[in-house]
């Protein structure tokens, strides 16, 4: 059996970076996922990239594959004929970002032992009302579950596996220059538990999961906010033999509110005053998220001056405690003038308006 040149499997070059390699394999495994690739060839490409990568991503397995090349790993570990062994091999930071973390990949399929499926991350937009208030909202999730035909089992009728006589095992006699050794292994064609099936299940093809899509109901707490992720334990994939289901994790996208500006619990208003409200002082009405209120506005106000109201901010997800608003001025000076208004603010001009205290100072030095 020829094996490919892990470089060229990744279509990269020998001295490749490990950005490099690791953007490969990344398309490689989009394009490849057995979960997501229409190619006929798919879980062997996909394998064949994932034993690639996880040699050429590791500083020391790359270096004895530089010197050595595929013979650097035969007979290595539990792979099966020649094969490398990356079972324990952690792909996760790989995965994470392409499938939403927490993926288990197809090196375990034949492993027995029970997982916890795969869990599955999904975006949901929310007006900013939705965010603020809390509300009830359907998803509708991609996902697997169990295999009814065969109970998740993948096949049907056991009978002891011939490959290992029952044992689960595997030993196997390797001569290296220091002598022969005699390794013990997991069988790879029952996984372990000595047992294989008669047939394989046709309607899940051995995977003992058929995809699903479906919808969940979920109750969005009051006061989440854009990159908040709310957990729904056990709605991700099918757990592998009888171990529990994945999560399913919701990210949180708050579309922005014309007015107020979110800043954690707390609400921001920029209220734009008229020059004369700054200079007298005004009574205003102000809306917030539970309802217009009053506010004074004291004469001689300024831009950026900030008032507090108490409790009109967002609930904390958690806590429930409410944060607090902030009203924050902007005085309006006004571009357009009509006839009188030019009349008036001429004859204020004539006037002098630098008898105020901030001019003195600088004024010293001109
Ligand atoms: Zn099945
Ligand atoms: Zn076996």
């Amino acid at each position: 059996m020829n094996k490919r040149d892990y470089y060229e499997v990744l279509g990269v070059s020998k001295n490749a970076t490990e950005a490099e390699i690791k953007s490969a394999f990344r398309k490689l495994a989009k394009k490849y996922h057995p979960d997501v690739s229409k190619e006929p060839d798919a879980a062997e490409k996909f394998k064949e990239a994932q034993e690639a990568y996880a040699v050429l991503s590791d500083e020391n397995k790359r270096k004895q594959y530089d010197q050595f090349g595929h013979a650097a790993f035969e007979g290595a570990g539990a792979g099966g004929m020649g094969g490398f062994d990356f079972s324990d091999f952690d792909f996760s930071d790989i995965f994470g970002d392409l499938f939403g973390g927490g993926f288990g990949f197809g090196g375990t399929r034949n492993s027995k032992r029970p997982q916890k499926g795969r869990d599955i991350l999904h975006y949901m937009n929310l007006t900013f009302d939705e965010a603020v208030f809390g509300c009830m909202k359907t998803v509708n999730i991609d996902t697997s579950e169990e295999c009814s035909d065969c109970h998740g089992k993948g096949g049907h009728g056991v009978k002891t596996c011939d490959k290992c006589h029952g044992r689960g095992t595997i030993s196997k006699e390797q001569r290296t220059m220091f002598g022969v050794f005699a390794t013990q292994s997991t069988c790879d064609k029952c996984g372990g538990s000595g047992e294989t099936f008669t047939s394989t299940c046709s309607t899940c093809r051995g995977t003992g999961k058929v995809r699903i899509n479906k919808d969940v109901k979920v109750k969005v707490p009051a006061g989440v906010d854009t990159g908040n992720r709310l957990r729904l334990a056990g709605k991700g994939d099918a757990g592998i033999n009888g171990g529990p289901n994945g999560d399913v994790y919701l990210e949180f996208k708050v579309k922005e509110h014309p007015i107020f500006k979110r800043n954690e619990e707390d609400i921001y208003l920029t209220l734009p005053i008229t020059i004369t409200d700054a200079i007298f002082g005004a009574k205003k009405e102000i809306p917030t998220l539970y309802g217009n209120v009053k506010l004074t506005i004291p004469n001689g106000s300024e831009t950026g001056d900030k008032h507090r109201l108490k409790g009109k901010g967002v609930s904390d997800p958690q806590t429930g405690r409410k944060g607090d608003m902030y009203v924050v001025l902007k005085v309006c000076i006004p571009k357009k003038l009509t006839r009188d208004q030019k009349n008036l603010f001429e004859s204020l001009s004539n006037t002098d308006l630098e008898n105020q205290s901030e001019f003195k100072e600088y004024q010293k030095y001109l």
